[in-house]
């Protein structure tokens, strides 16, 4: 298949590029490699890319790229590319979680719409649900986020819905909880519990650590994702890991792979959901999601693939 991946230089499109690449599959990868975070650790995402013969890129923002161009040919669209971050959401940088999550999926679905498509996938969050009142969380449950990056994720999830039943764009939108595993974003936690763990500088806990997380491993993720562009599934569904786990949990077993952590107890921010866990009973279903990595595992492989990378790096 010839896909288009958007957000390829990122933490997931990375791994997605990878992944497709492996199945055979043809990428066109557009990243504007924003600065949300160092764009130097997006570019050595790329680098790991680059050399595979059915790869390119295309250093584009989506706001005002030639999409018309970019998406010559594709039959598969995987729409990755936004802001993420809930923290930093509030404020004056609202103004880019708007731009870069809800505009440029407009933009691109407008683009896309009179094209033959298979699917358009688009990297939705367990961020829409907020503090959901049934655990696990079944997809029919009203949406309430509690952050304005759960909002804009939202509404971008209900622009994808809207253009599917108005124009019959075959959209998926995909409910990724907490993602996690080698090339994690370095503002998530355990990107930053792995590099407390290893330098002995401070991890700030934040409110009581008993808050718990649906803990998705990446391997996992991209496999549901081209499942889901292959089936004949559209609508959106569920991806979590299946086993909620406490940040208190995650950080006893970050120590028994590395060493002790030394806590910095901070109180919860507005923003933070107490509890998230996935229903992925649709996801089954529909395209076969079955998550096979447990925390554990998950985990050594982040702690090996960065403990390689310090190494290779001084
Ligand atoms: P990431 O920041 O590593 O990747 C996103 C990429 O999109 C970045 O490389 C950035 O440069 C690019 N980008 C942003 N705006 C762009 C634009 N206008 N044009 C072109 N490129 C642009 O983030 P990630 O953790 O890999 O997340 C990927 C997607 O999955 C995001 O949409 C995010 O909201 C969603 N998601 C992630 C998680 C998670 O746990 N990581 C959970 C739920 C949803």
């Amino acid at each position: 298949m010839r896909a288009v991946v958007t957000g390829a230089a990122g933490f997931i499109g990375s791994h997605l590029c990878a992944h497709l690449l492996a199945s055979g599959d043809t990428v066109v990868g557009i990243d504007a490699l924003t600065d949300s975070y160092d764009p130097a650790l997006k570019a050595r995402n790329l680098r790991l890319l680059a050399p595979h013969p059915a790869f390119t890129h295309h250093r584009a923002d989506l706001l005002d790229a030639d999409l018309g161009t970019l998406l010559d040919g594709a039959e598969v669209v995987y729409h990755l590319a936004g802001q993420p971050g809930v923290r930093p959401s509030w404020g004056a940088d609202f103004a880019r979680y708007a731009d870069r999550n809800l505009l440029a999926t407009q933009t691109l679905v407008e683009a896309a719409r009179r094209r033959p498509l298979r699917k358009f996938l688009y990297a939705s969050s367990s961020s829409v649900y907020g503090d959901a009142p049934v655990f696990p969380t079944p997809e029919t449950v009203c949406p309430r986020p509690v952050s304005p990056y759960g909002v804009t994720k939202l509404a971008a999830e209900h622009v994808c819905e809207l253009y599917r039943t108005a124009h019959g764009l075959p959209t998926v939108s995909l409910r990724l909880f907490t993602v996690y595993g080698p090339r994690q974003r370095p503002d998530m936690a355990f990107a930053r519990l792995i590099d407390a763990a290893l330098t002995g500088g401070p991890f700030p806990l934040y409110g009581d650590g008993e808050q718990t997380r649906d803990f998705t491993y990446v391997g996992d993720v991209v496999t549901a994702m081209r499942a889901a562009a292959c089936a004949g599934f559209t609508g959106v569904a569920n991806l979590g890991g299946g086993r909620p786990v406490s940040m208190k949990q995650a950080v006893t077993t970050v120590e028994q792979l590395i060493g002790p952590v030394i806590l910095h107890a901070r109180p919860g921010g507005p923003g933070e959901a107490r509890h998230t866990g996935a229903d992925i009973a649709l996801a089954a279903r529909e395209f076969g999601y079955r998550p096979r990595t447990d925390l554990y595992d998950g985990l050594t492989a982040m702690v090996k693939h960065t403990m390689t990378w310090r190494h290779l790096n001084g």
